[in-house]
């Protein structure tokens, strides 16, 4: 017997059909002889839907009560499910973040889990019940409601799996795995089998949609085994684990893309210690999250400096590095929402050399410019005019022979 979180996302219970759907999978899991907590989503577009109602209130309606309202969805979802599974015989139990005692830090709408009491949980298995638990909320210290960020769903799940030790935490989704890249821009994009923590922790923070990055660092930080799957098929997905040696002989997982962020210039400050700081000081104060940053190299005592901020903040950036830049006595700042960053992912670049050159000569062949460039040890990102985004996946994804059959195993 094992212990198994499936959580399901909002289009795999977006109608009733479906969530009877997702109760024969459910009880299915049971009848194999396993216990089974499931995690849902809000239906496919709620939340949105909610977010929208709270905005016709009030511009800028209270976070607080942002979350109370957001976290009716998956609230609808577990409780449906909970009635479908008890209408086909099985023991079944709704709970809510707060029942669970889901305990968070108090940041409405991007609450950070601290704890979970796996008492309640247990208790209901023990006696033989199918938990369904609703997704993306919590409780701070104080009582309140919160919840976990889009996505967040995700987080929930692997954090039961961790809290209970779960077996395997299966993710059903609308999609039948983690693919090399975007199967809507490549159709050669291919399913992965099985990738690691590290290197689906940057797929996602670099794009690819398909876990939450948080519930990522999650799963790597307690070890728990995910795997993504879809809720339409009977397919295996991909394992999302421990890195092991195989995964080393690909130099290239996958390839991502993201064009939520836009690119800021200010030109010509004072190359001197203490200006980066003077810049990139008020940014943070103001809670804008800057993601590459590149300086050029000076030859007169000046620099060029740019960096890209998320499109929502560039507003708000650009006025705040307007501000800093008179003080420098810079000599302007431009600003171009108009990009998108490509990047490549594997554990296998540590041990391959060559890979940022063969990189750059692929979007060189297409004549795609580069404006930035930023590396870690498992990724390489280029920053480029947002234009030629689709094209840059595509000639990447066969630069390094992600279509090709079997060059990897399960
Ligand atoms: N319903 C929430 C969202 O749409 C959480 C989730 O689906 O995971 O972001
Ligand atoms: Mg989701």
């Amino acid at each position: 017997m094992a212990l198994i979180v499936q959580k399901f996302g909002g289009t795999s219970v977006a109608n009733l059909e479906r969530i009877r759907n997702v109760a024969k999978r459910v009880a299915r899991t049971r009848e194999q002889g396993n216990e089974v907590v499931v995690v849902v989503s809000a239906m496919a577009g709620e939340t949105d839907r909610l977010l929208a109602l709270a905005k016709e209130v009030s511009p800028r309606p209270s976070q607080r009560e942002v979350d109370v309202l957001l976290a009716t969805g998956e609230q609808v979802t577990s409780s449906l499910l909970a009635m479908a599974l008890q209408d086909m015989g099985f023991p079944a139990v709704s709970l809510l973040g707060h029942q669970v005692r889901i305990f968070t830090d108090s940041n409405y709408s991007t609450a950070r889990i601290q704890s979970i009491d796996g008492s309640r949980l247990e208790r209901e298995l023990k006696e033989g019940k199918i938990v369904v638990v609703a997704g993306f909320q919590g409780i701070d210290q104080e009582g309140n409601i919160t919840t976990l960020g889009r996505g967040g769903s995700d987080l929930t799940a692997v954090a039961i799996a961790a809290a209970l030790g779960a077996d395997l935490c299966e993710i059903y989704t609308d999609v039948e795995g983690v693919f090399t890249t975007d199967p809507n821009i490549c159709p050669e994009a291919r399913k992965i089998p099985k990738i690691s923590y590290e290197e689906m922790l940057e797929m996602a923070s670099l794009g690819a949609k398909v876990l939450q990055t948080r519930s990522v660092e999650f799963a790597m930080k307690y070890n728990v085994p995910i795997h993504v799957r879809s809720s339409f098929s009977e397919e295996d997905g991909t394992m999302v684990v421990a890195e092991d040696q195989s995964m080393e002989r690909v130099v290239v997982t996958g390839v991502t893309y993201k064009t939520d962020e836009g690119k800021i210039t200010i030109k010509k400050v004072p190359d001197t210690p203490g200006v980066a700081a003077r810049i990139f000081g008020p940014l943070a104060e103001a809670n804008i999250v800057v993601d590459m940053i590149v300086q050029n190299v000076s030859e007169d005592g000046f620099t060029d400096l740019t960096f890209t901020v998320p499109k929502g903040d560039m507003t708000r950036a650009v006025e705040i590095v307007e501000k800093v830049g008179k003080e420098l006595g810079a000599k302007g700042v431009a600003w171009d929402p108009d990009i998108a960053k490509v990047s490549i992912v594997g554990v296998g670049m540590r041990t391959h050399s060559g890979v940022a050159s063969k990189m750059f000569a692929a979007l060189a062949s297409e004549g795609i410019n580069i404006q930035m460039i930023s590396t870690s040890e498992i990724k390489i990102s280029c920053v480029i005019e947002a234009k030629y985004k689709e094209l840059a996946v595509r000639v990447l994804h066969k630069a390094f022979g992600l279509g090709e059959e079997a060059v990897q195993e399960a």
